[in-house]
């Protein structure tokens, strides 16, 4: 190849250069960027990142991003929290929340996938972008494509939360709401790409888009001191991300940057949509499109174009997939905030809640290290617990006010322990 990457089959093999276009046209599967690792393990050591900024592009190299590139933005450089309360409560040794609630620009790791999405866009010439989301792919498009001046159009399913649409047009995108689910969107849009010559981030742009996962998993590794974890714990819409944080892993070791150890690779999903994490549990070997009904909108995708590859890595790693129900998701919410102090929205409740579920299942060992993916952010979808958190009675600005509140709210007198 005359450039470092290249788009290839994914089941052929056959190669297609670098375009606009997700799917073979030999046989019709999907298609990923692939690198030519040899000339890249000459291009760049691991010691070269250490004056770089802490963000997505301190990769750029291993992502499919031009020789030339400038970054345009800060995206990602998340925390790794070490955990001291839930590792205590839960009884396990090593376990970490790898925080992309805080990815800069829109609060969810959806940041890094346009973050390379639209160095593809710009490459190509598309003066307008867009994406079919369910919910934060719309708030990274929006305020990204503002800043770097593309036009954008997104594509959302009618029954979203009211934040993430307001997330979006703030930044001056156009919103399209359509009466269906994501799936319904998720086809219109792949019309869309053929008809209009517009880059869609997760339709024609797809390939690039999903690389830009890849660097929450080279991020854990070297927020761990260059090594990898024994267990992942991963939220599963489309099953991309899962898949992705696979992909950099086997990189890290292929160039030599970490040791190779086997990592255990699972999957969360919300009961009310959760084809891939039921076609592991019964084993199956397809999964069961659903229609989805869960508060967990942002991973309510009942078709998930990469779900097959998503349980082959799952089956392969030794690892598992679980799901949570509605009310499971909000307690998982509660406990994370309460426990860690981070507020995480849905999809980070069912992370946690699945995480939860998998210890008392023993499906993650005691003396393993453990990284709980939190992909996104809690003030996008406080309508799923609002009503957790009744507004309390107001009182008056006096001291006697207080201390009659004080004794309204507890039964010794406020003043007991005061001499
Ligand atoms: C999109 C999304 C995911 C899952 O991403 P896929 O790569 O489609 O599996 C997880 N968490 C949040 C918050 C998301 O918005
Ligand atoms: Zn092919």
């Amino acid at each position: 190849m005359s450039e470092s990457y290249e788009l290839r089959c994914r089941e052929c093999g056959k190669t297609w250069g670098n375009a606009p276009r997700s799917f073979c046209e030999d046989c019709f599967s999907p298609l990923e960027v692939t690198y030519d690792y040899d000339s890249l393990k000459k291009k760049v050591r691991r010691e070269d990142l250490t004056g770089r900024t802490f963000n997505m592009w301190r990769y750029a190299e291993l992502l499919p991003v031009p020789e030339d590139f400038a970054a345009p933005n800060a995206v990602g450089g998340t925390p790794l929290v070490r955990s001291q309360k839930l590792r205590t409560q839960w009884g396990i040794r090593e376990l970490y929340f790898k925080n992309d609630a805080v990815c800069f620009p829109s609060l969810s790791f959806k940041d890094r996938v346009v973050g390379t999405a639209l160095v593809a866009a710009r490459r190509f010439g598309f003066l307008t972008v867009g994406c079919s989301s369910t919910g934060n792919l719309a708030n990274a498009v929006a305020a990204q494509s503002a800043q770097q001046g593309f036009e954008a159009c997104v594509f959302i399913p009618a029954d979203l939360e009211p934040a993430k649409v307001l997330n979006t047009a703030v930044y001056g995108a156009r919103i399209v709401r359509i009466s269906g689910n994501y799936d319904h969107v998720n086809r219109l849009c792949a019309q869309i790409a053929d008809r209009f010559k517009w880059g869609l981030v997760n339709v024609n742009l797809r390939p690039y888009y999903s690389e830009g996962s890849k660097t929450h998993g080279y991020e854990i590794a070297e927020q761990l001191g260059w090594r990898l974890p024994d267990n992942v714990v991963v939220p599963m819409a489309g099953g991309s991300l899962i898949t992705k944080i696979a992909k950099a892993f086997k990189e890290l070791v292929t160039l030599g940057w970490v040791e190779a150890k086997p990592v255990k690779f699972f999957g969360a999903q919300a009961t009310g949509c959760s084809p891939i994490s039921d076609g592991v549990k019964r084993n199956l070997a397809r999964f069961e499109p659903q229609k989805p009904n869960t508060i967990a909108r942002s991973l309510a995708i009942g078709n998930p174009a990469d779900g097959p590859f998503a349980m082959k890595l799952i089956r392969e790693s030794g690892g598992w997939a679980e799901d949570v129900s509605d009310p499971e998701i909000v307690d998982a919410i509660k406990l994370l905030a309460e426990t860690e102090g981070i507020f995480t929205e849905t999809a980070g409740g069912v992370t946690t809640g699945v995480t939860q579920k998998l210890i008392l299942q023993g499906r993650i060992a005691a003396d393993e290290t453990t990284v709980v993916c939190i992909t996104g952010n809690g003030l996008k979808t406080t309508d799923a617990i609002a009503s957790e958190f009744p507004v309390t009675e107001a009182i008056a600005p006096r001291l006697d006010a207080f201390e009659a509140y004080l004794d309204s709210q507890f039964s010794a007198p406020a003043t007991a322990g005061a001499k």
